[in-house]
């Protein structure tokens, strides 16, 4: 039978439970195929003069197709790396979710957050060739993505370009790229990179 782990209490965290004595094996959720397990009878878990905190998120890093493992349980593959940094390993440790959030038991629900804005701007990133820009009112392209209204404008001899939030009825907020663009298709790669720096300015705000 499984219960919330004892040292996280995340119920996502399955603890095995052998008669009244707990043994935690593994960080899984139900349906996770053996190499996605986080297993912490393996790998750096069992080394008992490694950090088990003090660690600081750094960035992600896509590992893409190949066969990566995780740093730290060195069991579970890894697609979508969480780099951990820490006062003795500068250079810090790729792990995946399930460590990630038991390296940071301080921060429990910050590595699965964030792994899920990472994923989103990845989409994001993935679909903008293929979306369909409109053209409003006064004859400007623009695209609605995410709560953001983006448009691309005449700006002199090219073209600008803004991302607004929609439906911000308190602060407004609108960002103007400082840029001059050439031709469109350059303002519509420009304007990606721009509403991406405005998701990532809005989760800093929190
Ligand atoms: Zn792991």
């Amino acid at each position: 039978m499984f219960s919330s782990c004892q040292s996280c209490r995340s119920a996502r965290c399955l603890v095995r439970v052998q008669g009244r004595e707990s043994l935690t094996t593994a960080f899984q959720d139900v349906g996770d195929k053996d190499d996605q397990v986080h297993r912490i009878d393996s790998g750096r878990w069992q080394d008992r003069t490694f950090p088990r905190d003090g660690w600081r998120f750094s960035t992600f890093k896509d590992l893409g197709s190949e066969d990566a493992i995780c740093e730290m349980c060195q069991h579970a593959r890894v697609r979508y790396a969480h780099v951990l940094v820490h006062q003795i390993f500068p250079d810090g440790i790729l792990v995946g979710l399930k460590c990630a959030e038991a390296l940071q038991k301080d921060d429990y629900y910050g590595p699965e957050k964030r792994e899920r804005e990472y994923r989103t701007d990845l989409r994001i990133r993935n679909d903008w060739p293929k979306r369909e820009w409109k053209t409003s009112r006064i004859g400007n392209p623009f695209i609605n993505s995410r709560g953001f209204n983006i448009s691309i404008w005449r700006k002199g001899s090219g073209f600008g370009v803004t991302v607004r939030l929609e439906n911000r009825f308190d602060d407004e907020f609108v960002r103007n790229d400082p840029r001059m663009y050439t031709t469109i298709e350059e303002a519509k790669l420009g304007a990606l990179e721009r509403l991406l720096e405005a998701r990532a300015e809005l989760r800093k705000q929190g």
